[in-house]
């Protein structure tokens, strides 16, 4: 069938195509050869996220499901074929990408385009009147299986694709808001607000690919929520279409008037309904941007430093503080060197703002770094990561081809527990991948006044005959321990159905209860997202 969009993209192979650049750093090149043995044949050998995936029939290609969705969004936007399908089975975790070549998803029946608000309502209620399952699509770029067709039972799965959503609805320049529907990924609203002057700056590094749907729906991080804050955050108002009906809230800054709804859908993960617009706090376009690098003497010199920046200020848009590992390998900066010697720990600040602002606070900063024996190491590390921080799934793309297991995960703590918990989560993974000569490396980033995030990558020799296995275990040891450690199970990536087991052990029993009540009241037949944020019922 021919359609007028290009849904046979496949999201994982712009990030699976070659780079010109050269993405692995000598560092990381020695590592892989004197630890996995891996030289520059195995580095040629191509992504699994390249592979093409073969898709079943499709339970959607007629009947009267197939008839109700037509009728919501019209036969050009409800597409059966093969690549269309093949290209939303997956999201873009180490297991989905592993699982791409070793075990095939299944796909989902069809992929759904809806124009706008209505259309995305009247999906939802065809699907709940024809027991079809529904997965919201944005980006793709989830990494806990959020976007997994699962079916929940249901006969059919359709992946709603929200592309189409793609306008900047409004822009209030007096009151720094803009609205914007879900489908926008971060470069089109960064380009959409930039030609009006303004910014949302929320940038994580999935800023490609991810959209502002997508954001709301995961509770998304970015590089520079430290300063800006992270982008629920940053939401003022939100619009969603549930099977139940329409859900619009926010209606002023600040509000007394009972529970705040928008909790509610923040980070919701498609399983009550589906976002469609989003109001935001934007800012004029920064006259400076500023980002700097610091060697600090070890990991714990540099949290004191971070702590005293959180707390007292002056507080950086960016700051990421590498441990030892990660300043070693460069995987900081993109693959290339992390800091100017071999040594100590890479800190990277950055300030943006107007030239007053930015002088002002990292004059302020400096100080506090000269106090704690901090050396400067200008602009050239902190360069080298904002040319490199998009590369990451691309160097990823290449690790994984030579074979690697290679993967992150993150969380947060408080200031207090900040250390502890750096040192039980590598040996959690240390232990877990015992026998595949696990590098553990990690940084420090997103500041609050009360902790900061871990975000840690691993690198182990993939286990050829049983990779999900291997991961699998491996995830569920860091699990644990931080369910045991009493830090949060994800602080950037979102539930999906990787972390829905763990969720109690973060709100309690009573408190996954509740939601499963909201979601009985906003989506009766249940049909949205299956598998996902929840644990399986008991
Ligand atoms: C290389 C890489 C780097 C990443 N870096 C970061 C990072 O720096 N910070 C961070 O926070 N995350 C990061 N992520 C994770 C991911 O990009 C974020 O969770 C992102 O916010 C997801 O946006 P998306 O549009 O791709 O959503 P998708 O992956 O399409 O969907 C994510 C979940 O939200 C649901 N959903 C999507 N849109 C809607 C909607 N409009 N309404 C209701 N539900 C919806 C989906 O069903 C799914 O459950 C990274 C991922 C990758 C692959």
């Amino acid at each position: 069938m021919s359609h007028p969009l290009d849904v046979s993209f496949d999201p994982a192979a712009r990030w699976a195509a070659p780079d010109p650049e050269r993405l692995v750093g000598d560092e990381l090149r020695a590592l892989l050869a004197q630890a996995f043995t891996i030289g520059e044949s195995e580095l040629a050998a191509g992504s699994p996220a390249a592979v093409a995936l073969e898709v079943g029939p499709s339970a959607l290609a007629e009947g009267p499901a197939r008839e109700a969705l037509v009728a919501a969004v019209g036969a050009d936007h409800v597409v059966v074929d093969g690549p269309a399908r093949a290209a939303h089975a997956n999201g873009m975790s180490y297991l989905d990408l592993v699982r791409r070549s070793a075990q095939p998803p299944p796909a989902p029946d069809a992929v759904v385009l809806p124009a706008g608000h209505d259309e995305v309502g009247a999906v939802l209620r065809a699907c709940s009147a024809h027991g079809v399952a529904v997965v919201p699509f944005g980006g793709g770029t989830s990494v806990v299986g959020g976007v997994a067709p699962e079916r929940g039972g249901f006969a059919a799965v359709i992946a709603l694709d929200l592309r189409r959503l793609d306008r900047l609805v409004e822009l209030d320049d007096v009151s720094w808001t803009a609205t914007l529907q879900a489908g926008v990924a971060g470069p089109a609203a960064e380009s959409l607000l930039a030609e009006r002057g303004f910014t949302l700056g929320h940038v994580p590094q999935s800023f490609e690919r991810a959209t502002i749907g997508g954001y709301a729906a995961t509770r998304s991080a970015g590089q520079l929520s430290t300063g800006w804050g992270r982008f629920d955050a940053l939401v003022e108002r939100l619009r969603a279409a549930t099977p139940a009906g329409e859900l619009d809230l926010g209606r002023a800054p600040g509000s007394a008037a009972g529970p705040d709804l928008r909790q509610l859908l923040l980070g919701s993960e498609g399983i009550f309904g589906v976002i469609t617009e989003v109001t935001v706090r934007v800012r004029p376009l920064p006259e400076v941007r500023r980002h700097e690098g610091w060697r600090v003497a070890d990991l714990a010199a540099g949290i004191d430093v971070l702590r005293t920046l959180a707390q007292r200020g002056p507080r950086p848009d960016l700051a990421r503080l590498s441990d030892e590992a990660e300043t070693a390998l460069g995987v900081a900066t993109g693959g290339s060197r992390g800091t100017d010697e071999a040594g100590g720990c890479l800190l990277l600040l950055g300030w943006e703002g107007s030239a007053d602002d930015v002088e002002r606070r990292a004059a302020a900063a400096t100080d506090i770094l000269d106090n704690a024996g901090a050396t400067a190491l200008g602009p050239g590390a902190a360069d080298s990561w904002r040319h490199g921080r998009f590369r990451a799934p691309r160097l990823r793309d290449e690790l994984l081809g030579a074979g690697l297991l290679i993967e992150t995960l993150e969380t947060a703590t408080t200031w207090r527990a900040l250390t502890d918990l750096h040192a039980r989560v590598g040996d959690a993974l240390r232990g877990a991948l015992d026998g595949a000569s696990p590098v553990v490396a990690c940084h420090v980033s997103h500041l609050y006044a009360a902790g900061a995030s871990l975000y840690f990558t691993v690198l182990a020799r993939r286990d050829g005959e049983d990779p999900v296995g291997q991961w699998t275990r491996a995830k569920a040891a860091v699990m644990e321990t931080l369910a045991g450690a009493g830090a949060t199970l994800t602080h950037h990536h979102a539930v999906g159905a990787d972390h829905a087991p763990w969720l109690a052990a973060e709100d309690g029993e009573l408190g996954v209860d509740v939601l499963r009540a909201v979601k009985r009241r906003l989506d009766p037949a249940g049909v949205m997202n299956p598998g996902k944020l929840l644990p399986p019922a008991p």
